[in-house]
């Protein structure tokens, strides 16, 4: 059954949930007929420039010959087998990958099938190795506000308490220690006050402490903020003080995004536990890894379980891993700290003048990562409409106008994506 456009937009609408999209009373969804290059081609004819890499995933662009040559090749061996008792060097080769490129010290791999599952597997790690050591007194999560971890149970817990997902889910949640978000930005001066609160709540909750969990260097969800390199190195002092261990969620800044590999580096530290996912296939597949130190899959191993309890039916899939190893394969071997560099110069130049707008609050850049903060909130329907109409995929939240293009971007095409921006931000009908 094929159905026309106007008919299967209203079987949409009428039957499938979008994300955070009411089903009563829907925003507009445009149906896409095929993507290449930054382009996002839609069925009424329309072509979009991509300036959102669809959720930090599409690394390279859509519909990328190395990658769609990778995952066919992989479909013509197998597609899928359990990782149960059965492996494959799709994963091996993936695994030695992330071993060697991800900080010092993460050398034990868990893959699973989504960002939010990568979470719940980090935190279910930091609570087992404590309990493998008799310590079961210490299972509480320290996070700070603003943060995004993703929405199922134990990643909302650590989700900002106002805008995430708290006050719903209240009974239920876990309840997690915030402190206050990071302040100072990745561009101002250093302050030591900054950690003085965090360091009261490691010394006043530490006895209960499993870990701390925060996104490096970008709050993204949360507020798309930039904040000090120093506040994570801080944070790795306090964890090692206190004994707590460190979860770094690099599903969005990992894979070169904020000019480094891992947004990590900015700090020069080595978390205990980190999460990648989004970008890991390039955009093509949902998969998602948990990385771990040898000691903490060792005191897992050795504890009560005496194995770690978490399995997920698609574990490793053959098809994402090997289309992930082929993604990184064409990140490592471009120059992409220049193109990085080249994308954000460029943002600097575009998006930064928009400071001095009287409805902009405030515009920032990182690497390939540019926002622009109104100071009214946005009318999603309204504002889509017109960046679509100006021929741009961009798709805002709350007061935030944000990109990340996929690095294979031209400068015309990035100009275009800012040009929108600086148009839109004129226009009252865009704005609640
Ligand atoms: C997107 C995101 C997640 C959740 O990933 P999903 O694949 O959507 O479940 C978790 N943490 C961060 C930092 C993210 O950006």
């Amino acid at each position: 059954m094929n159905k026309n456009h106007t008919d299967s937009l209203a079987f949409d609408r009428e039957h499938i949930w979008h994300p955070y999209t009411s089903m009563s009373d829907p925003l507009p969804s445009y149906l896409v007929e095929s993507a290449h290059g930054v382009n996002i081609n839609l069925a009424t004819g329309e072509t979009l420039i991509d300036g959102m890499s669809s959720w930090w995933s599409v690394l390279h662009g859509y519909n990328h010959p190395v990658l769609n040559q990778a995952l066919t090749a992989q479909a013509q061996q197998f597609s899928h087998v359990m990782f149960g008792g059965l492996t494959h060097q799709p994963a091996i080769a993936l695994a030695e990958t992330l071993i060697n490129i991800t900080p010092k010290g993460l050398d034990r791999i868990f893959f699973s099938d989504s960002g939010s599952v990568a979470v719940e597997v980090a935190i279910k790690m930091a609570l087992q190795y404590w309990q493998s050591q008799q310590r079961s007194e210490k299972h509480k999560l320290l996070t700070v506000r603003n943060g995004y971890h993703g929405d199922t149970f134990a990643a909302m817990s650590v989700c900002d308490p106002v805008t995430g997902m708290h006050q719903i889910f209240d009974n239920v949640l876990m309840k997690s220690v915030f402190a206050p978000a990071p302040r100072i930005t990745i561009d101002q001066p250093w302050q030591a006050h900054e950690t003085e609160q965090l360091a009261q709540l490691f010394e006043q909750h530490h006895h209960q402490l499993a870990a701390f969990i925060i996104e490096p260097i970008v709050q993204g969800t949360g507020g798309m903020h930039f904040y000090h390199p120093e506040y994570l190195k801080q944070v790795r002092h306090l964890c090692d003080k206190y004994q707590v261990l460190f979860i770094a969620d690099e599903i969005a800044t990992g894979l070169g995004r904020t000019g480094k590999l891992f947004a990590c580096e900015w700090s020069e530290i080595s978390p205990d536990i980190m999460c990648l996912g989004k970008t890991l296939t390039g955009g093509y597949l949902s998969l998602a890894a948990t990385l771990c130190t040898e000691h903490i899959a060792k005191t897992i191993s050795d504890g009560e379980a005496s194995c770690f309890m978490h399995g997920p039916t698609y574990m490793g899939n053959p098809l994402a891993c090997a289309v992930a190893n082929a993604s990184i394969n064409l990140l490592l071997e471009q120059d992409w700290q220049t193109r990085v560099k080249e994308i954000e110069l460029q943002l600097v130049a575009e998006l930064l003048p928009l400071k001095a707008h009287p409805q902009v609050n405030d515009a920032r850049v990182l690497g390939s990562i540019g926002v622009v903060e109104t100071n009214a909130a946005v009318n999603v329907a309204a504002i889509q409409k017109r960046f679509v109409e100006l021929g741009v995929w961009i798709r805002p939240f709350g007061k935030l106008i944000y990109i990340m293009p996929p690095l294979i971007i031209k400068p015309d095409q990035l100009s275009k994506l800012t040009q929108a921006i600086s148009t839109v931000v004129n226009e009252v009908e865009c704005f609640l």
